[in-house]
């Protein structure tokens, strides 16, 4: 893409305020892994290693003994709903509607809400089998020192009925 296009990606279409995805580039998040590894295809957090507190979302510091000594696992990527809530219409942009938000078990180590796509109002179930789901957002553009701006790849997830 030209410099130019990119500029006037920059100041027209660009409204952080409106984004409802984060940063995801090294430049910009310590989670930086956290994307890498989902633009893999994986779905990862972070554990402590002092005092072994698993952390969702992942964090840069233990929220339990303040340690910053974490590391990276992987979490499953199929899980059960446990509840779920929906709403007609979304009220957020570039994101569908019906807007369906499920607290989903996985494997009773972990439970989190988390949106589930594709399902239309009255279909989801309470104990259906959701799988991850990862999908590209609008890439972010961000300038360099050097004021060479580059457009930035992003992904995000959520999960769909397995
Ligand atoms: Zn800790």
């Amino acid at each position: 893409m030209s410099e130019f296009v990119l500029r006037e990606y920059l100041s027209n279409k660009y409204i952080s305020a409106m984004d409802p995805f984060p940063q995801e580039s090294k430049e910009t998040t310590k989670l930086y892994p956290f994307y890498d590894a989902l633009k893999e295809g994986s779905l990862t957090t972070t554990t402590c290693k002092s005092c072994g507190k698993m952390s969702w979302p992942p964090r840069i510091l233990c929220p339990e003994c303040y340690s910053e000594d974490l590391e990276w696992i992987q979490l499953p990527t199929t899980g059960k709903v446990v509840e779920f809530v929906e709403m007609a219409k979304q009220l957020v942009p570039h994101f569908e509607s019906p807007m369906v938000l499920a607290l989903i078990d996985f494997d009773g180590k972990l439970k989190y809400v988390s949106r589930i796509l594709g399902v239309q109002m009255g279909e989801l179930q309470v104990g259906d089998e959701v799988k991850l789901k990862i999908f590209p957002v609008e890439p972010v553009p961000l300038e360099d020192r050097k004021g060479n701006i580059d457009l930035k790849e992003r992904v995000f997830y959520a999960f769909e009925k397995a």
